[in-house]
């Protein structure tokens, strides 16, 4: 049973995991977290959070562990590790993935945890660093329904629209449509502010058209401010967009999908991303207009 005495661990405190952290404390819980990089972790001692010195404490405490780090291997080597979660958490606990993972990694969390009595739900999330502060975050959820329900007050302290999607792994694949949408936008973003440039208009009074007509979007919105500053601060990683563009290629693939536009964009951000950008927000694919 979740309620306010559920003790909530976190594992992973970057730039998604710091917002939603601090949403779940001003809610009134006692949050436990663990972060590979402890000082990443450090700042939220002040604000109440109690830091754990590996997984395996942390779960020993715990009622319901979630999730937020960047990569499938990260999510499996938390998971699935002897000293992972499933090998150490309590029989009925909960265990949530919010980070933008494989949909096949999901579904065998999935089964391993109902294997020792543990409910699983795949939840990614959308809103960006923006709605992880202000817990405004779209979160997209596959697993059982009786699960869903249990942690629905814990979901509504970070996110405003939570939609179970369907069985393990659903909430995987839905991010897999929200990145292959993103990856269209933003290159529609940074070309049409490269235009505004070259035509000679003021960018940003082309913005106050723009982005109240049918051109509106959280990609405008969000980052064409950040470009016209020259912010090119993440936000949203460019190595972390990659990595969901390649397991949108995959899937896809794999049910003989054809996608050209996911195509190019990957294509653009491989080109940052050898040119040692990185670790740049996902607005950076500006640079390549310049
Ligand atoms: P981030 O800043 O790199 O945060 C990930 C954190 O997880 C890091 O602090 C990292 O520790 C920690 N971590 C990784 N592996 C770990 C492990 N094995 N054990 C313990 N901690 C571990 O990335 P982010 O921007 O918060 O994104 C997190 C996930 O959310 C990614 O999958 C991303 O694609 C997704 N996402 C991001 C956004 C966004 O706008 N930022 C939006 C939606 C979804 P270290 O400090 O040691 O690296």
């Amino acid at each position: 049973m979740i309620n306010k005495n559920t003790k909530i661990g976190f594992i992973g405190t970057g730039v998604m995991g710091r917002g939603m952290i601090q949403n779940l404390l001003k809610g009134g819980y006692s949050v436990y977290i663990y972060n590979r990089t402890k000082e990443k972790a450090l700042p939220l001692i002040e604000k109440g959070a109690i830091l754990k010195n590996s997984i395996k404490e942390l779960c020993k405490e715990c009622g319901v562990v979630i999730t937020m780090v960047g990569y499938p291997s990260d999510v499996e080597e938390v998971y699935l590790n002897e000293e992972g979660i499933l090998n150490n958490i309590k029989p009925k606990s909960y265990v949530v993935d919010m980070t933008t993972s494989k949909p096949s990694l999901a579904k065998k969390i999935y089964s391993k945890a109902k294997e020792n009595d543990i409910f699983s739900l795949d939840a990614p999330v959308s809103g960006g660093d923006i709605g992880a502060a202000e817990g405004t975050l779209s979160i997209m959820v596959g697993g059982d329904k009786e699960a869903f329900d249990a942690l629905m007050p814990i979901f509504e302290l970070m996110g405003k629209n939570i939609v179970l999607q369907g069985t393990a792994g659903s909430g995987q694949h839905t991010k897999m449509c929200n990145q292959i949408a993103i990856a269209s936008n933003i290159m529609g973003v940074c070309e049409a502010l490269s235009y505004a440039k070259k035509s000679g208009l003021d960018p940003k009074t082309v913005l106050k058209s723009i982005g109240a007509g049918g051109a509106a979007s959280w990609q405008l919105s969000a980052y064409a401010p950040r470009i016209l500053k020259g912010d090119y601060a993440p936000g949203f990683y460019i190595k972390h967009f990659v990595k969901d563009m390649k397991i949108a290629l995959e899937e896809a693939s794999e049910m003989g999908l054809t996608t050209p536009a996911l195509e190019l964009s990957k294509k653009l951000y491989d080109k940052l991303i050898a040119d040692g950008q990185e670790d740049l927000g996902t607005q950076a694919l500006y640079n390549l207009y310049k």
